[in-house]
């Protein structure tokens, strides 16, 4: 098993450049000859989708309903991580930290320190989140974007411009993604 793990091909399986999770998706489907399948990387989620699909009481809008309730909780518990960890770095510590739906800003930092992100950057590769949650956290050290700024976040993720670039081809897909929902 270990071995299969090691040699698995890995990717975004929403770019589909997951061959291993297509695969299984097409075996699936073949099985049960239907269209398609979905993968669901968690075992309620995929239960509450089942039941709910199978006996037909859940139509596009409440499976959007569930998904988004189920990418809430997986940001919550993401985002809180992750800006522990790296306030620790940076020996910052913001009053709140919350998660909001912003129209078209990743997230914000007040002068009382209070960190806020959109919840739908929990659908980012992690040096994206990771690159999000370090911009806000400097903020309590620089209220701007100066060389300084900038500095500082290079020193956690010398890689941010990456993280930028991402941001900036993919945030089409995620700003629409449960919008209205
Ligand atoms: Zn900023």
């Amino acid at each position: 098993m270990l071995e299969s793990v090691l040699s698995v091909q890995t990717g975004d399986e929403r770019h589909h450049q997951c061959s291993t999770t297509n695969q299984l998706r097409e075996r699936v489907a073949d099985m049960f000859g239907m269209e398609d399948a979905v993968f669901l990387p968690s075992g309620s989620m995929c239960n509450q989708i089942a039941i709910a699909v199978h006996t037909k009481k859940m139509g596009a809008h409440d499976l959007r309903k569930v998904l988004k309730a189920w990418f809430i909780r997986e940001a919550e518990t993401l985002v809180t991580n992750r800006t522990r960890y790296f306030a620790d770095c940076l020996d910052v510590e913001p009053s709140k930290i919350q998660l909001r739906q912003y129209r078209a800003m990743w997230g914000r930092c007040n002068s009382r320190h209070e960190i806020a992100h959109d919840w739908r950057i929990v659908m980012a590769p992690d040096p994206v989140i990771d690159y999000l949650v370090i911009h806000e956290l400097c903020h309590l050290a620089y209220f701007d974007h100066s060389p300084h700024f900038w500095r500082l976040v290079g020193s956690l993720q010398p890689t941010y411009e990456e993280s930028k670039a991402w941001l900036r081809s993919n945030a089409h897909w995620i700003k629409q993604t449960f919008e209205g929902c």
